[in-house]
């Protein structure tokens, strides 16, 4: 049963005044001793403001791939993500509509430079070079 967070809170208080013994504590918010031993060693259960710091979040084996991660797993739900581009069961993301998004705003040799970044890191399936990117865009618009 994992306690809630006013009780701990409260025991964590009690604790930090240092003029009770844990079993005073225990009998005083009505939890067990094994419990307030468990609050003063760091081991009671992660708090939800705790789940949501990816950093206090434990470390697991991650069920799909196997390695040791916070879980859930970002390597899986990038290759899922990537997986369900390719096998068109999800819409690419919309490009944004910012000035220079299609590379405007560079010298020819950073463009020549982006796409060969570009052509390298983008699954050749999905890979279109910016300029037709861009003229699907006007298109759309
Ligand atoms: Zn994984």
């Amino acid at each position: 049963m994992s306690l809630s967070f006013e009780v701990v809170a409260a025991v964590e208080e009690l604790l930090a005044e240092g003029r009770h013994s844990q079993r005073e504590i225990a009998l005083k918010v009505g939890v067990s001793r094994g419990s307030v031993a468990n609050i003063f060693h760091g081991r009671r259960a992660p708090l939800p403001e705790d789940l949501a710091n990816p950093l206090h979040r434990p470390i697991a084996k991650c069920p799909a791939c196997g390695c040791r991660v916070t879980l859930p797993c970002q390597a899986c739900r990038a290759r899922r993500y990537q997986e369900d581009l390719l096998a068109g069961k999800r819409e690419p993301p919309a490009l944004r509509e910012t000035p220079g998004a299609f590379g405007e705003h560079l010298t020819a040799a950073e463009l020549a430079r982006l796409e060969e970044v570009r052509r390298a890191k983008i699954p050749p399936a999905l890979y279109r070079p910016l300029h037709a990117l861009c003229e699907e865009s006007k298109d759309a618009a």
